[in-house]
């Protein structure tokens, strides 16, 4: 495995694989890699003659007051388990040889970024469209590998792909988690036990309004007051940041669960902000 940090030399690397005939996988990650990853790196590894991972702990996608200094990190772990999984090039770029002191230019999708996650952090999505149009340009991969944990984030990177006739397919993988439930993330280890020991509560509020569905249950205002008396209940050490039924890509606020719904949340467990989702009529 390849560990390149700068641009010129992802970019020349990439380039020489295309011009060899060979197709290119990208999973863009910010490192402390779990099993949530390791399973983006294992499905993209079988998509393309050359896998690309990118570590990168993109500064732009972090709010003033956000956690980018506490943010998680062990590379030297992270490029083991990258090269046991056949990456052939680990791209672990610096902040200061991705984005030039007078950086001007940002993508965005404004009409996806509003909600959810988008009201609690204005910038953000803004930070990863960019950051990952820059991967897109450095890698020219055939196909990108994303999380649906990250829902909200997969379905701006989808619109930003079709509407800028980006050519690579997007696809979306299945949410890893831990036996409890809780959905894995690298800001898991921000939680004390008696945290940790409540966050399963999340998931099992949003199965909670599945089943409701499932029984017939149609009206969001219903389903999000039977999560959020659950939460209260179980989760006394959460505070929700959002509990939302939406259109799974609009990602529109829904009055009543239809063909289509996306129950996505954000509960902040002391230090951490964790995210979840499930669909509802799936
Ligand atoms: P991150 O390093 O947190 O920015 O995540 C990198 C990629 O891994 C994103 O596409 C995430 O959606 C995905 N990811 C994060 N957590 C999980 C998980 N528990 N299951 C599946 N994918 C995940």
């Amino acid at each position: 495995m390849q560990i390149l940090k700068t641009p010129q030399d992802i970019q020349s690397q990439c380039r020489k694989w295309r011009d060899d005939g060979a197709s290119v996988a990208l999973v863009p990650t910010m490192g402390y890699y779990h099993a949530g990853h390791m399973d983006l790196m294992r499905h993209a590894r079988t998509l393309a003659d050359k896998l690309v991972v990118s570590l990168f702990v993109n500064p732009a996608q972090f709010g003033p007051g956000e956690d980018l200094a506490a943010y998680p990190r062990d590379s030297e772990r992270d490029a083991a388990i990258a090269r046991d999984l056949g990456v052939d090039a680990l791209f672990t770029p610096t902040p200061e040889v991705m984005y030039a002191p007078d950086h001007a230019t940002w993508v965005a999708v404004p009409d996806l970024a509003r909600g959810l996650c988008g009201a609690a952090r204005p910038v953000h999505f803004r930070g990863v469209c960019t950051v990952v149009l820059k991967l897109f340009m450095l890698t020219s991969p055939d196909v990108a590998v994303f999380g649906r944990k990250d829902w909200q984030q997969l379905a701006i990177i989808r619109r930003m792909a079709r509407d800028l006739n980006l050519p690579v397919r997007i696809e979306g993988r299945p949410t890893v988690r831990e036996e409890d439930g809780l959905a894995l993330s690298s800001r898991n280890v921000y939680m004390t036990p008696e945290e940790r020991a409540q966050a399963p509560e999340i998931r099992n509020g949003l199965l909670l309004a599945r089943e409701m569905v499932r029984r017939g249950e149609r009206r969001v205002p219903l389903l999000t007051q039977a999560v959020l008396h659950r939460w209260a209940e179980h989760l006394p050490l959460g505070r929700p940041d959002y509990l939302s039924v939406v259109h799974p890509e609009s990602l529109e606020p829904l009055d009543a669960v239809g063909d289509a719904a996306l129950m996505a949340c954000a509960v902040r467990m002391g230090k951490a902000r964790l995210i979840d989702n499930i669909l509802l009529t799936a």
